[in-house]
């Protein structure tokens, strides 16, 4: 009896002892991308981001989904980015279900939007002409589906994995990204995870910075994944495995357009106007090589042991009457159901809408969304984090800098909270469009739907256009800070 007990004991201390001694390589990583190219040539492609009716030509560069899926201590992990405007909720959770249906092993599943201005519709604002809806239910069946597979394929390569992330705040991050509208706070931070196997060769690089892609501008018939085509593909070729990028807060809002944001060509000496190819190139080579240079210059290898994943769904109240009317007319082809106290509420009614006449209009109280936190873990300890926003949110909220101008709506409403004042670790990935496209995610104190205009300006400043309404903001943030500091 007592040697069956000191033999117990022994045979504990030898595993505790070989626990201790085994470096922790619980962390699997595998990647995944595939091509999301309309055919322009089958259908009539009506490309989003800028006016109604802009036909696709034709194809400058694939579109594709990537996606990354981690796994530790038997949760598994899988984020996709494809190049394209935005994607509803209710596509996300089509790709979610069909993804766990095939991979039931995928504890949670983050389906992003890189923003792309120079491809498909997928979002019904953009078709032949204002209230006729965009969107071909067809490609949208058929892309759902190719994100779930390719998310699938993501977690069916895993194998063990390190893990090594970087961040940067280099000038040139900054002067990438022109910005439009006060105050004039910008989101130039840069984070990398890289991710290679045991014989150390590389399987995937995450690249999550902010900006519009929208280089090509309003003319272009091309399609292209813009920028990030070149980000992707630097970033491929320079060692880095699959590439997936993320992009971030483009609130404000971030563009690659303007005379300040400059790239010469090296090879001419010429400034890359606005509209062109030499611009995105440049653009996704500066922002591939800069990543590369981070990964480069300041690596921090972790071992994550594990993961925190939290996610609630969230109900933010809808006063954009445009999105209303543009629901009700059948632009988002049935997509983004409206909501009352939590249940689903289809109720439509008539409405005199100035410009438009007298309209249908949907009556429901609020849209349904989703915000995701998530601890990469290690010994105890958080190393790196990824908040999602359902959205384009203005940098402002998530690094701090709100104002008070003459001419706001709101002008004593409470300050929301800023997202990176609350995060706890050094990499701090914040994933824009994520699980939602919600438009402008605009701070209640700076919205400005009626004149005056913010800082007395003459003509209304862009934005509120494209927002759900000032309540979004405090919903989002109040709601991601929950479950931030939720123990
Ligand atoms: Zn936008």
């Amino acid at each position: 009896m007592q040697n069956g007990i000191r033999s117990g004991l022994a045979a504990l201390a030898a595993a505790v002892l070989a626990a201790a001694v085994r470096p922790a390589r619980a962390l699997e990583a595998g990647a995944a991308k595939a091509v999301i190219t309309p055919d322009v040539r089958a259908v009539t492609v009506y490309m989003a981001g800028f006016g109604n009716n802009r036909v696709a030509t034709g194809v400058h560069d694939d579109t594709y989904v990537r996606c990354l899926a981690l796994r530790a201590a038997g949760k598994t992990l899988a984020g996709c980015e494809a190049d394209q405007i935005g994607l509803f909720y209710d596509d996300v959770l089509k790709i979610r279900a069909q993804a766990k249906a095939r991979a039931p092993e995928i504890t949670h599943l983050i389906v992003a939007s890189s923003h792309d201005h120079e491809s498909i519709d997928t979002m019904g604002l953009w078709g032949p002409r204002p209230l006729v809806s965009g969107i071909n239910e067809r490609y949208m069946d058929w892309l759902d589906n190719r994100i779930a597979s390719t998310a699938v394929a993501a977690v069916r390569s895993m194998r063990k994995a390190r893990m090594t992330l970087a961040r940067d705040d280099h000038p040139l991050l900054a002067l990438l990204q022109s910005d439009s509208r006060p105050p004039y706070v910008k989101d130039p931070y840069l984070f990398v995870m890289h991710l290679t196997a045991d014989s150390g060769a590389p399987l995937a690089t995450l690249v999550n910075w902010s900006d519009h892609p929208e280089t090509l501008g309003s003319l272009n018939t091309l399609i292209t994944a813009d920028y990030p085509h070149w980000l992707c593909a630097y970033v491929e070729s320079h060692g880095g495995g699959t590439a997936v990028f993320f992009n971030g807060s483009i609130g404000g809002l971030l563009s690659t357009l303007g005379d300040e944001v400059a790239l010469q060509d090296p090879d001419t000496g010429e400034i890359a106007k606005d509209g062109t190819w030499l611009k995105a190139r440049l653009f996704g080579n500066t922002v591939g090589e800069l990543a590369m240079r981070a990964l480069e210059r300041y690596p921090q290898n972790v071992d994550v042991d594990s993961f925190r994943i939290r996610h609630q769904v969230i109900f933010a109240p809808l006063q954009n009457d445009g999105f209303r009317v543009a629901g009700a007319a059948g632009v988002f082809a049935g997509r983004k159901p409206l909501y009352t106290e939590g249940q689903p509420d289809p109720s439509v009614a008539e409405k005199s809408v100035p410009g438009l006449g007298t309209v249908k209009y949907n009556t429901g109280h609020d849209t349904e969304t989703e915000v995701d936190y998530i601890q990469l873990r290690s010994r105890g300890r958080v190393v790196a984090e990824v908040a999602t926003i359902p959205g384009e949110i203005y940098p402002e909220l998530v690094n701090g800098g709100l104002a008070r101008y003459p001419g706001a709506d709101y002008p004593d409403a409470p300050f929301e909270p800023t997202l990176r004042a609350h995060l706890k670790s050094r990499y701090q990935f914040v994933f824009g469009l994520a699980n939602d496209e919600l438009g402008y995610i605009i701070p209640k104190c700076e919205y400005d739907n009626v004149p005056p205009w913010l800082r007395n300006h003459k003509t209304r400043w862009y934005g509120e256009v494209n927002s759900a309404g000032p309540d979004v903001a405090g919903a989002v943030m109040n709601a991601l800070v929950r479950l931030i500091e939720q123990p």
